[in-house]
């Protein structure tokens, strides 16, 4: 299994991080060790002074291809959930200073909180989620997926060009603006339209 993101992805996220808007697909990926599931509490590191929460749509691969085209690529996903994509801003910043790679900022053990997934098929506009989080009861998130950059089946043909996909790989889809930092005590919350899909405690 793996777990595929999508970086700046959200015209407003990339700016508020002063990032440029990219005109193809930031890829990177986390290892199965980032997954966090069942609502289980996120520890707070200590080699980061600095975590931020990414609030995130995860799509569900559930066919294995490659190199797939456009006109087949909705064929390869079926179900999305509320996944946080946990970053170590501080190393981050370090990291793209001196033009290093990301993994230990992005891909550290259980920086990746995942809920369980919805069937594509029971949201009202699959082409349009909306989703939200919460930190401590307000939302500092909020995004359509209209927004992206790059829309989902982009995703699994830009991704499929260099790595083979398999059914129960999951793609975080990138944030939306709002991104800041969690300390220890809040409570995350995430929604898919009206649905409560995650929550994190952060210990
Ligand atoms: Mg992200």
């Amino acid at each position: 299994m793996k777990i595929f993101c999508i970086g700046r992805n959200y015209t407003e996220h990339a700016k508020e991080l002063n990032n440029p808007v990219p005109s193809e697909p930031l890829i990177f990926m986390k290892p199965p060790t980032a997954l966090l599931l069942n609502n289980r509490a996120f520890y707070h590191p200590d080699y980061s002074q600095n975590i931020h929460y990414e609030g995130e749509i995860v799509l569900r691969v559930c066919k294995n291809g490659r190199a797939v085209q456009p006109e087949f690529a909705s064929r390869y996903y079926d179900a999305v959930a509320f996944g946080i994509d946990f970053t170590a801003r501080d190393l981050q910043d370090r990291l793209k200073a001196k033009g290093q790679p990301w993994e230990i900022a992005k891909g550290f053990d259980r920086s990746a909180p995942l809920s369980t997934f919805m069937p594509l098929a029971e949201l009202k506009d699959p082409k349009n989620i909306e989703f939200q989080l919460k930190k401590n009861g307000e939302i500092v998130q909020h995004g359509h997926t209209a927004d992206m950059i790059f829309d989902f089946d982009r995703l699994i043909c830009e991704i499929s060009r260099y790595f083979t996909l398999h059914k129960g790989d999951y793609i975080f889809t990138g944030t939306p603006a709002g991104v800041g930092p969690v300390a220890i005590g809040d409570v995350l919350e995430g929604y898919v339209e009206e649905t409560p899909m995650l929550r994190c405690w952060i210990k």
